[in-house]
């Protein structure tokens, strides 16, 4: 996870960058809106926490233009005590949060992994597996650039077998992928699609580990 920092108070700066990498975070900080602007268009990151209070481009047109220019990533924004007019204009120009000055730094950690968890919820991302790829957005699966005919649910049970390489997924795991909450579950259903993707992805791509579920290798 890599965070972008823009902050022109280096005691805050510091505080956050050893926060941040004490979590296991890479941070990169910048102390001035030009530089933050300059980073955030060629690098790609998880989420920014930026300062509105900032010397050169504000704060508020810093990320004004990161959202006209199509950057959805997570912006935090750190705003002035008492200055309830710039938390306004912040959530207007796109803020997905803010703290007030002064705060302590696990919540503006806290915060900003509750913000990336939220946008990792939204975004539709590509799952890859091998020769697999698995676009879950599209709803399409592509077998060594071959594209695959699926059905809707076995394109959800290959997708939750491919956001755990390697792990055993058990059929309960499954199903929850398939059936609605709280309707009649037939374990022999999950068997079936199994077979199915099997068939459609080649014998080998599916292992049965006996008595506790399947996975990917
Ligand atoms: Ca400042």
């Amino acid at each position: 996870m890599r965070v972008l920092l823009i902050e022109d108070d280096l005691e805050i700066a510091r505080r956050l960058c050893a926060a941040f990498e004490d979590a296991g975070f890479a941070v990169d900080h910048a102390s001035d809106g030009e530089t933050g602007w300059e980073l955030g268009e060629t690098r790609t990151y998880d989420a920014a926490i930026l300062d509105l209070g900032l010397p050169g481009v504000p704060g508020l047109d810093l990320l004004a233009r990161w959202r006209r220019a199509g950057r959805n990533l997570p912006v935090l924004v750190l705003t002035a005590r008492g200055a309830w007019t710039e938390r306004v204009a912040g959530l207007n120009a796109g803020a997905d949060d803010y703290l007030t000055k002064p705060f302590h730094a696990p919540e503006v950690l806290a915060r900003v992994r509750a913000l990336i968890r939220r946008s990792a919820a939204h975004s539709s991302p590509v799952l890859r597996y091998r020769d697999i790829t698995l676009d879950v957005g599209a709803g399409t699966v592509a077998l060594g650039g071959a594209t695959l005919d699926l059905t809707a649910r076995e394109l959800k049970i290959l997708a939750r077998l491919m956001r755990r390489p390697g792990h055993i997924v058990s059929q309960d795991e499954l199903a929850d992928q398939i059936y609605p909450q709280g309707e009649a579950r037939d374990s022999n259903t999950i068997e079936v699609f199994i077979a199915r993707l099997r068939k459609k992805l080649g014998r080998d791509a599916i292992r049965t580990v006996r008595g506790l579920g399947y996975k990917l290798e």
